[in-house]
Order: structure tokens, then C-alpha cells, then sequence
């Protein structure tokens, strides 16, 4: 299906299933994963490449509890991908994890998403670049997981075609800092985290600049270190960087947490 035959609140789906949650505040929790398609940012130290661009030929992939895993229509409506869920859940019902690829390019979706999961928390991970769209669907979602990225770790953005915000991505250093800035205004005293991934690439002084603007917008935020996974060329981290941002956060009486990427210690999707 094309965006063309698809309802005007439907978001393109890679995938649907159910993990541990291996970032953030909630890690370990048993989730499902909600991924949707589009990313117009390029963090080197991406996970997820495959999710950056929409294509005629894409199609979801559905792993349910029972059963194999089968291929679906990428445009979902919020009523179809809230069914997939269930079908995803071993169980009880579960926490949705909405990802991406950057969730905040479907806000309808989003909206509608909240009326057809019921009960269930939804928790947004959002790469943080898009604070006027995170204001329209942050009363929906129960958890912001909000990424806070050195700019020396990002690649030029690239629109994403058919995307349903018209909210540009930032692309100078300036931008960047602005749209940090809103969103931690934002998710502020809210149940949410900002995630920090430290790469070996980095100095120390690069995250004092981020550590500041989370000291500014949201002192009450839980700050997540998590050392870079080494894909794509980007080094992993020693500990002693860590440690040391760590420490940085502490001078300015946040509270930090250091949490690897647990899901891939487990070896799990
Ligand atoms: S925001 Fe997420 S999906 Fe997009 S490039 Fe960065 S890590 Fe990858």
C-alpha cells in the first residue's frame, strides 16, 4: 500500500514485538516494541539504519507470541498496530515501546494510538528534535525516553517525504541547542529520561554543554549514560569516560544512571 490509499492518521511500521526493554528508566521491563519507519536523523552511532527511509516495496514484519513471523502493510492505522500488539503480547498486556526510526514524524498516529491500546502505558523514544510536535502528543504518551546528542555525533538531516510533522529537523549547532532546550522544557518534572550515548569518539568537555542544559531545563530529570554499542565505525567508549561524565552530572546534582544496551548483552531483539 502506498501513503496515497493509506487513513490520514497512519504511520509506516517496520516492525511489532515483544523484548525487555534494554535503555533507559524502564530497563528490563518486559515490552512490545512498536517500530515505526522514517528517521530524518543521522547519529553515527545508529542501531537502526534501516529504519531512515520510506520505500514502495516495505512491508511490516508482525512477530506474534503464536505463530511465525509474517509480513503486513507498512501504512498502519493506530486500530491495526494496537491489534498487532495483542497479538505480540506472550501474556498479560504489556508497556508499548513506540520507536523508530523518530515516532514524532506521525503524530496522528500517535493521538490515535492512545484510544486503541486501552490501558496499556505507552512510552515514547524520541530523538528530541522535534519539541513543537512532542508538545502536541506529550499528554498521550505516559513516558518520554528523550535522546540529549552531541552535535560532533550527528550527520546533516534528511526530510523524510510523505512525514506527517512539518517540523523541520535542526541542522546547525544553534538549532540543536534549541530544540534540546524545548524539550527538556517539556518532559520536565514529567515521568521521563534523558539518554546520553557516549561514544569513544568523544571528550570529556563535549558533554559538559548538554549536562548544562538539562541543569537549566529539567534538574529533576534522570539522566541515562549509556556507552555506544561499536557499529559503523564508532569506538566503544573506555570506562573511564564514562565514569567521568558520570561525575560531570553529579558536579551539577543530577541524577545519573550508567546503563548499558542491555537488550544486546541478552542477545535480544
Ligand atoms: S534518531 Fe534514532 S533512528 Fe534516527 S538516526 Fe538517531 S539513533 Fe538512528
Amino acid at each position: 500500500m502506498t501513503r496515497a490509499g493509506a487513513a490520514s492518521n497512519a504511520a509506516p511500521v517496520l516492525e511489532v514485538f515483544a523484548s525487555i526493554q534494554g535503555e533507559g528508566s524502564y530497563v528490563g521491563e518486559p515490552q512490545v516494541f512498536l517500530r515505526l519507519r522514517g528517521c530524518p536523523l543521522r547519529c553515527r552511532w545508529c542501531d537502526t539504519p534501516g529504519s531512515w527511509r520510506l520505500a514502495a516495496d516495505q512491508t511490516a514484519r508482525i512477530d506474534p507470541a503464536r505463530g511465525p513471523a509474517r509480513r503486513e502493510s507498512v501504512w498502519t492505522s493506530p486500530f491495526q498496530a494496537a491489534c498487532w500488539v495483542a497479538e505480540c503480547e506472550p501474556g498479560a498486556q504489556r508497556t508499548v515501546s513506540v520507536t523508530g526510526g523518530e515516532p514524532l514524524l506521525w503524530p496522528e498516529f500517535l493521538l490515535g494510538l492512545r484510544a486503541m491500546v486501552g490501558s496499556r502505558r505507552i512510552h515514547l523514544e524520541t530523538g528530541g528534535a522535534h519539541p513543537r510536535t512532542l508538545s502536541r502528543v506529550i499528554d498521550k504518551v505516559d513516558h518520554v525516553s528523550l535522546d540529549l546528542k552531541p552535535d560532533l555525533d550527528l550527520d546533516p538531516p534528511e526530510e523524510v517525504p510523505d512525514a506527517g510533522t512539518d517540523e523541520r529537523s535542526p541542522s546547525t549547532r544553534a538549532e540543536w541547542r534549541a530544540a534540546r532546550r524545548a524539550s527538556l522544557a517539556l518532559v520536565a518534572d514529567r515521568d521521563a529520561c534523558g539518554k546520553i550515548v557516549v561514544s569513544g569518539d568523544r571528550a570529556l568537555q563535549d558533554f559538559a554543554p548538554l549536562l548544562d542544559e538539562v541543569e537549566d531545563c529539567a534538574p529533576n530529570l534522570r539522566v541515562i549514560l549509556t556507552p555506544a554499542t561499536p557499529v559503523g565505525g564508532v569506538a566503544a567508549p573506555p570506562m573511564e569516560l564514562v565514569l567521568a561524565v558520570a561525575e560531570l552530572a553529579g558536579d551539577r546534582d543530577l541524577d545519573v544512571r550508567v546503563v548499558p544496551q542491555v537488550h544486546r548483552l541478552l542477545r535480544l531483539p
